[in-house]
């Protein structure tokens, strides 16, 4: 039966070009997505960039923009370098799509009614000349710790974080005038009335969800949950559906973790299928694919939301939640200067190159480690050296010795119990997010192949009993066409080569069969070795 399956990417900020760091945590979502659909199952794919917030408000003042413009620039770009890397997702959308911004408004309006959101006073820095309240983002003045001008959150000369009542000589960032204190109403989502529901939830998951998101999500419920501002004072983001509110937007963390609800709801309504059906599927499976830094927004906030909705939507079930990938033991960030683009890096050594060490050696546990010699050790050794190599061993003697033609022969009945353990092994992983086992277990495959090959050792058989030869090759060329299929979550455009050098068709996640003599065609080599310079 046809599995409902909701798979989704942590929304990327509008601020910024994608970098390796972004990507190792966001390919397990494409590399899952793949295998159910492959599997037959109904899958919605889905993620977007994050539009709204203050950090693009503040380039954009600097940059003498609007947000609007800032927001859609990182937002085009960010989407054609997660194409380049193949991520294949159903809908990539952005937060400041009419769609999103109209559901919502229509769910907030429902956590409102439930009595989930409520509204409460406090008194707020406001500026009398500018005649609007101010966020300590806007509030200038003097760092209390090194005397330099700094702004209401950070000083930027020592780093100090602040909160603006902190500053001495208090200024509107935007005429210089001093702010006076004012009383001020937002919305709150009663975060803490969810302790019970989030503290069943992360109970009934522990089983399944990866150890960082447990203990992060365990040390929030231990300090208690508390109450969050649903509104801020900022006229760039989703208006609020709730009269008096029209100086205030919703706030960006309770928006932007419901793209993936509504994003998954616009995909099925352009399918035609029933939203509601499919996200109240006791059954649905849902994997996040997010960094650890993201990890409280998906196993808390996102559930309290999905519970304040009151729609009996299925709560989160997989957290793929990936450890940081390192440069040289540094984290990855733009004041150290050593941050790699998605799209640098996959023009230099290709998709599925990337794809595969990125997979290999993906931080799923613990932080890993980033270089160009290792992702280059690791082509050579797996790409050109396991894979290529058998492949190649193959099609170059067929191509030589039989003009391209192999002949039909009796495949090895060890071979193919080997194979479809290795369906049914990889499958598993896949679909717990074990995504480096679940390659160790295909790589272990291409191990047995050629060693297959060398015990079998054709180039004699061919020589000495040609029915042994032909069974050994078609036996190979059994693995080649089953290679096509294992590994096409993690490398897609090289297994569709595979496909096209044998000339079969896609099947799914399903054991392929080969019948009657098989004329290779031309693909060329599938991987060249790289030079470490
Ligand atoms: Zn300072
Ligand atoms: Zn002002």
């Amino acid at each position: 039966m046809k599995r409902n399956i909701l798979v989704t990417g942590a929304w990327p900020y509008a601020n910024y070009l994608l970098h390796i760091g972004h990507l190792v945590a966001l390919l397990p979502g494409d590399v899952i997505a793949r295998y159910y659909r492959m599997n037959g199952d109904n899958v919605v794919y889905v993620s977007g960039s994050d539009c709204h917030g203050t950090p693009i408000t503040e380039r954009a003042k600097k940059e003498g923009k609007t947000p609007e413009e800032i927001a859609m620039y990182y937002h085009e770009e960010d989407k054609k370098s997660l194409e380049k890397a193949g991520l294949s997702y159903d809908m990539y959308t952005s937060t400041e799509s009419d769609y999103h911004k109209e559901k919502v408004k229509k769910y907030f309006k429902m956590m409102y009614d439930n009595g989930h959101i409520y509204e409460k006073e406090e008194v707020q820095d406001y500026c009398p000349k500018c005649d609007k309240f101010l966020s300590d983002r806007e509030i200038i003045g003097t760092c209390p710790h090194c005397g330099s001008e700094a702004k209401g959150d950070q000083c930027d000369s020592c780093f100090a974080s602040l909160e603006s009542s902190e500053l001495k000589d208090r200024k509107c960032s935007t005429c210089g005038s001093t702010p006076e204190l004012r009383k001020n109403k937002h919305l709150y989502l009663a975060l803490s009335k969810f302790q019970p529901q989030i503290e069943k939830l992360i109970k009934d998951r522990e089983p399944i969800w990866r150890k960082n998101a447990l203990n992060e999500s365990k040390k929030f419920l231990n300090m208690g949950l508390i109450d969050r501002a649903a509104t801020r004072q900022l006229d760039w983001g989703i208006e609020v559906p709730v009269e008096g509110y029209d100086d205030k937007r919703i706030y960006v963390w309770i928006e932007a973790v419901l793209g993936y609800t509504t994003t998954c709801e616009r995909v099925l309504e352009e399918r035609k299928e029933d939203f509601i059906k499919f996200i109240t599927d006791p059954n649905l499976k849902s994997y996040y694919s997010i960094g650890k830094d993201n990890i409280p927004f998906h196993t808390i906030i996102y559930p309290a939301i999905l519970e304040a909705i009151g729609m009996n939507m299925t709560l989160p079930t997989h957290i793929i939640s990936c450890e940081f990938m390192n440069m040289l033991d540094e984290k990855m960030s733009k004041s150290k200067g050593n941050l790699i683009t998605v799209n640098d890096i996959i023009d230099k050594y290709g998709k599925d190159t990337v794809r595969y060490f990125m997979i290999a050696n993906g931080p799923e546990k613990k932080d890993s480690n980033f270089s160009e010699n290792d992702l280059i050790m690791a082509h050579n050794k797996f790409l050109v050296g396991g894979l290529g190599n058998f492949i190649n061993r193959n099609v170059s003697f067929i191509n030589k010795k039989f003009d391209g033609v192999v002949k039909e022969g009796i495949v090895d009945k060890d071979i193919i119990k080997l194979t479809k353990d290795t369906y049914k092994e990889v499958a598993d992983l896949i679909e717990l997010g074990e995504l480096r086992s679940a390659l160790d277990k295909v790589s272990d495959y291409v191990d047995a192949a050629n060693k297959y090959y060398d015990t079998s050792t054709p180039w004699i058989q061919v020589k000495e009993d040609i029915d042994a030869f032909n069974n050994t090759t078609y036996t190979c060329m059994y693995m080649i066409a089953n290679l096509s299929n294992l590994l096409r979550p993690f490398i897609p455009d090289t297994t569709d080569r595979i496909k096209t050098l044998l000339g079969i068709e896609e099947n799914g996640w399903n054991e392929v069969t080969l019948k009657g003599d098989i004329k290779l065609n031309d693909i060329g080599l599938l991987f060249e070795r790289i030079d470490i310079k």
